[in-house]
């Protein structure tokens, strides 16, 4: 009796889980980080971000309801109608930033090293561990630029005129920029 007790309460937690995950946990994931749209008003790309929490939550009940909770052109336009939201719903993995940066990098080397970035589905979980790395640049003029420097909005641009650099070079550039007085370049190995 108690063994089935047991089954029972594993096979109702089994469904909790599952339903957890369809119906909150997936909906969350869709919708979770920054997005790059096409401002319906401006015809320009603008940066947003869609209130992913809300979004999970009304998922329970049916279709997500979709809300912007940030916007690269607020506060100046903060009472608009949020018509980009179309977008986003229509595909909101083409418009997730994190989304489209996988895409980018896949298949590139690092302009450094040479080392072919992997490919990384930006649905996994290690994607936003790499997200959380940062990738970064060098502008044509062959400046690093930091992904915290550059402005969602600008990303189209950026993809187009930049170059990639891996985390590694990127660490190892930082680190000789701020503290030139710690590095020390070792002679290269001289052939005989
Ligand atoms: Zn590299």
């Amino acid at each position: 009796m108690e063994t089935a007790i047991y089954i029972l309460v594993g096979l109702i937690m089994l469904g909790v889980l599952y339903f957890a995950w369809w119906k909150v946990i997936q909906p969350y994931r869709k919708f979770q980080g920054k997005m790059l749209i096409t401002c319906p008003e401006t015809h320009q790309p603008a940066g947003v971000a869609v209130d992913a929490k809300h979004a999970a939550l009304t998922a329970v009940q049916g279709e997500p309801d979709l809300r912007l909770k940030e916007c690269t052109r607020w506060p100046e336009r903060q009472n608009c109608d949020q018509a980009c939201l179309a977008q986003i719903e229509s595909s909101p993995q083409n418009c997730l930033v994190r989304a489209m940066l996988s895409n980018w990098y896949k298949g590139r080397s690092c302009v450094f090293c040479g080392k072919t970035f992997p490919h990384i589905d930006s649905y996994d979980h290690r994607a936003v561990f790499w997200y959380e790395q940062k990738p970064a640049f060098v502008n044509p003029e062959g400046k690093l630029v930091e992904w915290r420097e550059v402005p969602v909005e600008t990303l189209p641009q950026v993809l187009t005129t930049h170059q990639p650099v891996c985390w590694n070079c990127l660490i190892a550039m930082v680190f000789r920029r701020d503290h030139p007085e710690l590095v020390l370049d070792r002679p290269g190995k001289r052939s005989h």
